[in-house]
């Protein structure tokens, strides 16, 4: 049985004083019956695992580099994060696939590199508005799908989120069905590829315009295991709901 996931991104969002945010969503959950996880920058990664000691919530990073250590300058590798209180990392954010072309190829070595320090990868896909309308959704997130895993993996390692660039931080959502198609498809990939017990145990995350009015329904698709939620994921008084709708 996969256990649920609510996920916030908090992008590069947040000073020192949101870690009071971090705290009521900490103190407003005490002993969920789901995951929580959320990936503040990583210039707050020190100072949120001290805020949320004791607590039930988990860190994540928002990326990391292939490499383990180098001359990369501005980069912060997986072991890193892992060593500022991180248990999980974005990886493939279509933000960063925009903003800093990452491909599917360099996705999957920062995933490698992710697992090799012992951190969850929470590997995101999705199709553009074109792509959707152009009807190449499910050949798009497959494809992603297919390059940005490696092999080898288990299912409590990894985290896939289904984002439609066109849903992020727009107010629009896909039809419940949409969703469903997506998610059906990827766990068909899933178990096709890594075998039925990683294949079931990936949980599938929709991310996209997630907020306390849609997040039921959302959650009662096929295949959705939780959110990766951006904006919402800021204040406990948006996220908490989502995290109770689980
Ligand atoms: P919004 O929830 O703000 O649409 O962002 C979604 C997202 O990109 C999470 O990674």
């Amino acid at each position: 049985m996969r256990r649920k996931l609510a996920a916030g991104n908090w992008k590069m969002n947040g000073t020192g004083a949101a870690l009071d945010a971090l705290d009521a969503i900490a103190t407003a959950h005490p002993a969920p019956t789901v995951d929580i996880l959320i990936c503040p920058p990583a210039t707050l990664l020190s100072r949120a695992s001290q805020a949320i000691l004791g607590s039930a919530v988990t860190l994540g990073g928002q990326d990391c580099h292939a490499e383990a250590s180098g001359a990369h300058t501005g980069d912060i590798s997986a072991a890193m994060l892992a060593d500022a209180g991180a248990g999980a990392v974005i990886l493939g954010h279509s933000e960063r696939r925009a903003d800093h072309a990452e491909t599917d190829a360099q996705v999957c070595a920062k995933t490698r590199a992710a697992l090799e320090a012992g951190l969850i990868a929470v590997v995101c896909i999705g199709e553009t508005l074109a792509e959707r309308e152009a009807g190449q959704t499910l050949d798009v997130v497959c494809g992603q799908l297919a390059g940005s895993l490696p092999d080898g993996i288990t299912g409590n390692q990894i985290v896939v989120a289904y984002e439609p660039v066109w849903a992020i931080g727009t107010g629009k959502v896909p039809t419940l069905e949409q969703i469903a198609e997506v998610h059906d498809a990827l766990r068909g990939q899933l178990v096709g590829r890594y075998g039925a017990e990683t294949g079931h145990g990936i949980r599938l995350l929709y991310g996209g315009s997630v907020k306390p009015g849609n997040a039921a329904e959302i959650f009662a698709v096929s295949n959705v295991d939780g959110a990766l939620v951006g904006g919402a994921s800021l204040s406990a008084a948006d996220f908490s709901p989502i995290v109770t709708a689980l």
